[in-house]
């Protein structure tokens, strides 16, 4: 609620503050429990800071953060450590959080270990348990990191979350960094471990087709700000804002005569350190007029669930 994320630039020898860079500017959304929230942007949109403020791995810098009701970030320390295995994050890369001497099965059961959450003679059968609903084998509980593909290494990731019992998963980009033949097993996964767990997640990517087949709402970011939220019916059906316009045409639909305005955008993300004025969105948009440049406009409900921050709308 009003999230912001600011972080400082520092200029000089003396480490002077000279202004920041809002990654993350007053942002609102929720998740129903059971939902998956896909958040979407291009990169340096702010989409990984939400994420990480919302787990704490970042402070925020205003605005409120609320998991079932609870102020995180109005929790004596030894609540919420209680709470963090009920939120677990999954990594685009999960390699780069493995330790290489480290075997599979350890680094899952040390989270279970560290946590408190089982007895050490039970830790074995329960990763055992969790690695087969990723789908993988006892052949792999002995196995080091580098022996694995990075599609088994994205399960990995998933078992190490999962193995905690979370209610919150929240995934950054973690399909992306897979072939596209691997990325729908990924996101098949995803799926069961929904049905079978009732987990909640919000979602992180870039692609919109990737979050289309797993999201049941959709949050388009733009330098920070919250454009446009919907649920992903609405949004692939009636898209308002023009650059939810632009990310959905580049989407390839499978049905003709459901013909897109094809938008493309020109231009770079500009610099989120100096965002444009007005709507951060108007260097690029097809659309602005006059008063984009000078008038940020508010994100408002338009009925239902659909939301957008647009002069147009
Ligand atoms: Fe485009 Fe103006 Fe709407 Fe921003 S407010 S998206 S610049 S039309
Ligand atoms: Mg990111």
């Amino acid at each position: 609620n009003g999230l912001k994320k600011y972080f400082p630039i520092k200029s000089g020898l003396l480490s002077r503050t000279v202004g920041s860079v809002k990654a993350v500017d007053d942002i609102s959304f929720s998740i129903k429990q059971g939902e998956t929230f896909g958040l979407v942007g291009e990169s340096g949109s702010g989409k990984s800071t939400v994420g990480r403020t919302i787990l704490r791995l970042t402070d925020k810098t205003d605005g409120e953060v609320k998991f079932k009701g609870v102020d995180l970030y109005n929790l004596p320390p030894q609540e919420l450590r209680r709470l963090r295995p009920k939120m677990q994050l999954i990594f685009q890369d999960p390699y780069s959080s493995l330790n290489p001497r480290v075997r599979i099965g350890d680094a899952i059961g040390e989270a279970l270990l560290d946590h408190g959450l089982a007895p050490r003679e039970e830790i074995r059968d329960r990763v055992m348990e969790v690695l087969a609903a990723c789908g993988l084998s006892s052949y792999h509980i002995d196995r080091f990191p580098h022996e694995f593909s990075g599609g088994q290494r994205q399960r990995v990731g998933i078992a190490r979350a999962l193995v905690l019992n979370p209610d919150l998963i929240i995934a950054d980009e973690p399909v992306s960094a897979l072939d596209v033949s691997i990325q729908a097993q990924i996101i098949n996964l995803f799926r069961k471990m929904q049905d079978t767990q009732g987990l909640t997640y919000l979602f992180i990517s870039h692609d919109l087709s990737v979050v289309e087949h797993l999201c049941s709402h959709i949050g388009v970011m733009y330098l920070g700000s919250m454009m446009e939220t919907a649920s992903r019916d609405e949004l692939f059906r009636n898209p308002l804002h023009p650059y939810t316009k632009a990310l959905l045409s580049a989407v390839p639909i499978p049905i003709p005569k459901l013909k897109r305005e094809r938008i493309v955008l020109s231009g770079e993300l500009p610099n989120p350190a100096d965002p444009p004025s007005g709507c951060k969105f108007h260097t690029r948009c097809p659309f602005a007029v006059a008063r984009c440049r000078e008038e940020v406009p508010q994100f408002r409900n338009v009925g239902g669930d659909h939301g957008v921050a647009c002069h147009l709308v």
